[in-house]
């Protein structure tokens, strides 16, 4: 755990009592803090309890008493409408913060030669992928390092600092709206796509959020956006220096085997599009010759040259899972990890679960599991990786469907339809071959059978576009019985070797 300094012997109110609250909790009472801790539900409450906290109705309390107000990420700051206590906190005048704030405030109240490094990514898609291949990446030369945040373990539980320890942190929009001072060394952005704008009041909003990310760095600081949207090309030409703008292919060639060689290299060149921001003067010797990065599939390119081939790498297919590794490449050469390093642990990545994960075989049929895909965008990024697909989709569907993917049908063999979304995705699919298979796994032995049919090799792909809540717990149950299922067929799970 990570005490919070800077509090001592004051009371904070601590707002929302799921894991990162009482996390929050923890570290302000070991820095010193009084914490006082509040929760709508009764569950939380009796948790904080049980641990000996002090649980008081913050609707009753007197806030003039407050040093602070620690907010959890999934209440309101300011969309639709602030919370109750943001408005308490503000009409006394209380600062009104977040966990990742009270990383940062640790981190500094720290000797500068003591302190820790911090990546820190964010962005609507690829955070839980950039953020575990970077941890992988760095972890794999040698260095020491925490990856936690949004994924995993809450940041303040993750283990204390050290000079020589590396913090990896993903990031919400929710978190960075509630960061005053947080500064990473190398701060990511992945991708902006409209995403949670009723929290955020509009576009415009998110965007802000998001870029905050950016706003604390000081000159030393290290900005990785991906501008292949018009909004990471806006926050990228707003910084001046030391921005590396990572883009990848508006149109990558989409390759028809899982493994997406990167095939010629003229090709690759032709494809990379240029980039919006130019070289900056102030540059760190390891950025040397990168002030933009182009990935796709299979390689990464920067200058005209090739900086790193992806195309044996274990677990990065596609276009995004390129960008991704351009991603992580930069980070490891910023913080002074060869190339030879930084692309030995790309390469030997053996990817998240749910995410185009491999996980089984069936003769020639490869079983791909992308349950994490709950949006169309996702969804686009694992179709556009394969040239012909047995695609299974459907669940509860967000607005829109699955209209936007319509340039990719020709690239699905047939889809196997399920739960709410069937009968308006079997409408949107119109002449495109598909069936409804109504649950996950009838679609699966559907599927593995067509395959299997068509002969020679062919990729059977859950990346379903929709939520999971009508037939399943989360994208996380949906992703183990697509395991389950693939696995009763008698297919042989693909083991990272
Ligand atoms: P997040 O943590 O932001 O939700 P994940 O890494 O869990 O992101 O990936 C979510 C989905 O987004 C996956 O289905 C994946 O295929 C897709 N994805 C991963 N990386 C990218 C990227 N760089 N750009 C667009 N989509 C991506």
């Amino acid at each position: 755990m990570i005490p919070v300094p800077g509090f001592e012997g004051r009371r904070v109110a601590v707002f929302g009592l799921g894991r990162s609250g009482i996390t929050a909790a923890r570290a302000l009472q070991a820095g010193g803090a009084i914490p006082i801790l509040w929760d709508d539900g009764e569950a939380g409450r009796a948790q904080a309890k049980g641990e000996g906290f002090t649980v008081e109705d913050l609707a009753a309390a007197d806030w003039s008493d407050f040093a602070a107000l620690v907010l959890s990420p999934g209440a309101p700051l300011t969309h639709p409408r602030p919370h109750w206590t943001v408005d308490l906190a503000r009409s006394a005048g209380v600062l009104v913060l977040g966990d990742i704030e009270l990383f940062a405030r640790a981190l500094a109240d720290r000797p500068k030669d003591q302190r820790p490094r911090v990546v820190a990514i964010t962005g609507t898609n690829g955070k839980s992928t950039t953020t575990a291949l970077i941890g992988w990446v760095l972890k794999s030369a040698g260095l020491t390092v925490h990856v936690g945040g949004n994924i995993g373990v809450g940041v303040l539980a993750l283990p204390e600092p050290t000079p020589d320890a590396v913090y990896v942190i993903e990031v919400s929009s929710y978190q960075l709206d509630l960061t005053t001072t947080f500064a990473p060394d190398v701060a990511i952005l992945t991708n902006i796509s409209p995403d949670h704008l009723d929290r955020h009041g509009g576009m415009d909003g998110y965007v802000a959020a998001k870029a905050r990310i950016f706003a604390n760095q000081g000159p030393d600081g290290v900005a990785l956006v991906g501008v292949d949207d018009t909004w990471g090309q806006g926050v990228a030409s707003e910084r001046s220096e030391r921005v590396i703008a990572i883009s990848s292919s508006a149109h990558p060639r989409e390759g028809g085997d899982p493994g997406l060689s990167s095939g010629d290299d003229a090709e690759d060149q032709r494809l990379a599009p240029s980039l919006p921001v130019e070289r900056p003067q102030n540059w760190v010797p390891a950025f040397a010759g990168m002030s933009g990065i182009k990935a796709v599939p299979g390689a990464i390119w920067s200058e005209g040259r090739k900086l790193v081939n992806l195309s044996t790498a274990r677990s990065l297919p596609g276009r995004h899972n390129a960008q991704n590794a351009a991603f992580a490449y930069a980070t490891a050469r910023a913080l002074g990890v060869s190339h030879d390093a930084a692309v030995a642990g790309l390469l030997s990545f053996p990817g998240l679960a749910h995410r185009m994960e491999a996980v089984g075989r069936l003769g020639s049929v490869r079983f791909i599991n992308d349950s994490k895909a709950t949006n169309a965008d996702a969804a686009r990024q694992a179709l556009a990786s394969y040239r012909s697909v047995f695609w299974i989709a459907g669940g509860v569907p967000k607005a829109g469907g699955i209209a936007d993917l319509a340039d990719l049908f020709p690239h699905i063999a047939k889809a196997y339809l399920i739960g709410d979304a069937a009968p308006a995705f079997a409408e949107t699919l119109a002449d495109t071959p598909h069936v409804i298979a109504h649950t996950l796994d009838a679609a699966v032995a559907a599927a593995a059978a067509d395959a299997a049919s068509a002969g020679g090799d062919q990729i059977v792909l859950l990346s379903p576009a929709c939520a999971s809540f009508d037939q399943f717990k989360d994208f996380e149950a949906r992703g183990e019985a697509f395991r389950a299922a693939v696995l009763a067929l008698g297919a042989v799970p693909e083991t990272a070797s």
